[in-house]
């Protein structure tokens, strides 16, 4: 069925459309389906919307990922999935490596989710021969390259999971994570976590990198304003801010379902 654009709920539906057929392509694993159904929970509850907390997370995730020395991008089935093309452009302008990392992982699976961001245009993409494994992690998970998560310094991992989002920090990598769910362990583990839908915060994270790097090669933006800026950020405090800004779209007491 062709969902008409006039529907009211045409992005949320197409974006499940877009992930069953990750699932029919063997991108996406039957869990990553009802990972989605969590963060469409949470989406609603935001309004759909990018909120002020968000952008302000991805303003210092971009000024993050412009400074890293060694950036990579971790991506799993869903984000694969989702927003390939938004993940070979920012892989693109960082100049960095994407590498595919799941957590029901085959090595079908692997190749095909490899294949299909080179399709995309990622240039550069690692995972399917891993050299190396995380600390303090069991299981497939752990598995990384030296080229990628290994020797990075700042790593972006849309939809994690807690247990490897503590690894990576315990590896002492600055982790960036964009995740639905401000109480999931994932987002309180993060350096900063960015609580939007994947698909609108791809591309403003693309925005906000291209610039942030314009700025500073302009010299309109010093490295001491950013880092400045990274140290001024409190993911716990942001993620309060956000929970509160969800309790209280819905409790106060002009209350109304717009
Ligand atoms: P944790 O271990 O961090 O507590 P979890 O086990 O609750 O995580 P997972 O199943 O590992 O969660 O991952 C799903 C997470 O991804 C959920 O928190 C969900 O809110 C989030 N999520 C799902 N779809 C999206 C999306 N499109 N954009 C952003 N976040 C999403």
């Amino acid at each position: 069925m062709k969902v008409p654009e006039s529907h009211p709920r045409y992005l949320s539906l197409i974006t499940r459309d877009r992930l069953v057929d990750g699932w029919k392509k063997g991108l996406v694993a039957t869990q990553g389906l009802i990972a989605h159904g969590r963060g469409e929970a949470f989406d609603y509850l935001l309004g759909e919307t990018t909120t002020k907390e968000a952008e302000a997370a991805e303003l210092v995730a971009s000024y993050m990922l412009v400074t890293a020395k060694k950036p990579v991008i971790s991506v799993n089935g869903n984000v694969g999935a989702l927003v390939p093309d938004g993940i070979a452009a920012l892989s693109d302008l960082l100049s960095c490596p994407v590498e595919v990392n799941i957590f029901h992982r085959t090595e079908d699976r692997v190749r095909r989710l490899a294949q299909h961001l080179e399709d995309h245009g990622c240039r550069k993409v690692l995972g399917e021969h891993p050299d190396s494994r995380l600390e303090g992690l069991d299981h497939a998970r752990a598995l990384c390259t030296r080229q990628g998560i290994l020797n990075s310094d700042v790593v972006l991992v849309p939809l994690e999971d807690g247990d490897r989002c503590q690894a990576l920090r315990s590896a002492g990598k600055k982790v960036i994570t964009i995740d639905l769910n401000p109480l999931s362990r994932t987002a309180r583990t993060a350096n900063v976590t960015i609580v939007n839908n994947l698909t609108r915060s791809v591309p403003n994270l693309i925005e906000g990198c291209r610039v942030a790097m314009e700025a500073l090669s302009m010299g309109r933006l010093t490295l001491d304003d950013v880092e400045k800026e990274i140290a001024s950020f409190s993911n716990e405090v942001n993620l309060m801010r956000v929970l509160g800004a969800m309790i209280g779209r819905y409790a106060s007491e002009n209350m109304s379902f717009e």
